[in-house]
């Protein structure tokens, strides 16, 4: 099938484009999953912007959005929920400090889905705070054995694959003593035990892991180098959360417009709901804007700036949709404990949507946690007062 051509199209749109109706040619978009994921990965469809041979073409990171614009017409084969963290995060923090033989092990089944990855970074006492955190690692040989406890680790039930950090050696100060793994969430000693959100859901879990063996093969970047592949990860997290560019009246302020348009309202949730549409709309602009200066490599603070606007905004524009729903808006189904093994099963109800946007302002960092880094990093404010920096771990106070 030839496409019609757009003015302004570049060489590189009209390539993928031409590979994208080959893709959907040879292999069912409506087959099974996996083979029709696998081909677009290995056409170097998937992440357009990686190495070719890893799933990508060495291209602008923007050309993805050529490909999934016309994929997500064509096919219901698309990422999901439970891929946001393997996507968003795993992919890009692999392909920044994997090695080759990692990048051909992993890429491909977290592309297809067939290997769901979560992220085994807070911990009871290290959560804002995550370079605190005290699971250990020993290293045994060519192996390493894992002790200690993660929290709120988002479909931690479903993984294959987890991103971990742990401490391996202590007596650095917190943030040199650091390794980062992929541990096996199958591996004997893993424990994963549901917790339960303000929804009713269990989208997250309680991650115990007692004498784990991990292969020293699954470390990523050098012994120490934890906390630099953990900030690859972290402001991936960011962009992924708040960061990417949606269409105009999509996302949170559509389902207040579908709200408005079926309840109404008086004349001052009117003004409210201008407002909140015209912050919306400056948001997704200024998101436009720094995802087309982003280029390939490390995101850098503008992923903190959209997360923190995001997270604020879709709270008060919730607020307004129930407000509007009136009794309707407390109709609520259920608050037994459900854990959605696939995102299929997750509810799109927006009462639900009500209750899960205040995680927003707490999920991959908290708003004030946002505030610090915009000021320090973007307004180049004084530091806060980083008292044990420079101690060693043990050294550190902990409660
Ligand atoms: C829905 C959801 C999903 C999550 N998924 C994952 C996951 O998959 N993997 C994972 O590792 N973690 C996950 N988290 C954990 C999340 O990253 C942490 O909850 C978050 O970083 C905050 O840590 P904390 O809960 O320990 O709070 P704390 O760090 O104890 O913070 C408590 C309060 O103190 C404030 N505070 C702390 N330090 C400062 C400071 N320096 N300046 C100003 N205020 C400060 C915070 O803003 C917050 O209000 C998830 C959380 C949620 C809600």
């Amino acid at each position: 099938m030839t496409q019609t051509v757009e003015p302004g199209v570049t060489g590189d749109e009209v390539r993928v484009l031409d590979l994208v109706d080959q893709l959907l040619a040879n292999h069912d978009p409506h087959g099974d999953r996996f083979e029709f994921m696998g081909a677009q990965f290995d056409m170097g469809l998937a992440w357009v912007h990686f190495p070719e041979g890893h799933g990508g073409l060495g291209l602008m990171p923007r050309i993805q959005e050529v490909i999934d614009h016309r994929l997500d017409a064509a096919t219901p084969h698309r990422p999901s929920f439970f891929h946001v963290i393997g996507h968003g995060m795993g992919a890009p923090m692999l392909n920044t400090h994997g090695t080759e033989d990692q990048k051909r092990r992993h890429l491909k089944p977290l592309f297809t889905g067939e290997d769901v990855w979560c992220q085994l970074f807070s911990e009871p006492g290290a959560g804002s705070d995550v370079a605190g955190l005290a699971t250990k690692a020993m290293e045994d040989g060519d192996e390493w054995v894992v002790n200690g406890q993660k929290v709120w680790t988002t479909v931690a039930h479903v993984s294959k694959w987890g991103m971990l950090v742990a401490r391996t050696d202590p007596d650095l100060p917190k943030h040199q003593g650091m390794t980062y793994f992929l541990m096996d969430m199958e591996a004997e000693g893993v424990e994963v035990r549901p917790l339960r959100q303000i929804t009713g859901e269990a989208e997250f879990n309680e991650v115990y892991m007692t004498d784990v063996r991990i292969p020293d093969s699954q470390r990523i970047g050098e012994r120490g180098d934890g906390w630099k592949v953990a900030l690859t990860t972290l402001m991936n997290e960011r962009v992924a959360i708040g960061g990417n560019p949606a269409p105009r009246n999509a996302g949170a302020i559509a389902d207040l417009l579908e709200v408005w348009r079926e309840h109404g309202g008086t004349e001052d949730d009117r003004d409210r709901f201008m407002k909140l549409w015209v912050e919306a709309e400056a948001a997704r602009l200024t998101n436009l804007r720094a995802y087309e200066n982003r280029t390939a490599g490390t995101p850098g603070p503008e992923g903190s700036t959209a997360k923190l606007v995001y997270a604020e905004l879709n709270k008060r524009v919730y607020e307004l949709a129930t407000e509007l729903m009136g009794p309707e808006g407390m109709l609520y189904d259920t608050y037994e404990l459900f854990q959605p093994q696939s995102a299929e099963e997750m509810s799109g109800d927006l009462r639900r949507r009500f209750l899960r946007v205040r995680a927003n302002s707490i999920e991959g960092g908290t708003s004030e946690i946002m505030k610090n880094i915009l000021g320090e990093r973007v307004l180049g404010l004084p530091g806060e007062p980083r008292v044990d920096k420079d101690l060693p771990w043990t050294k550190v106070p902990r409660s």
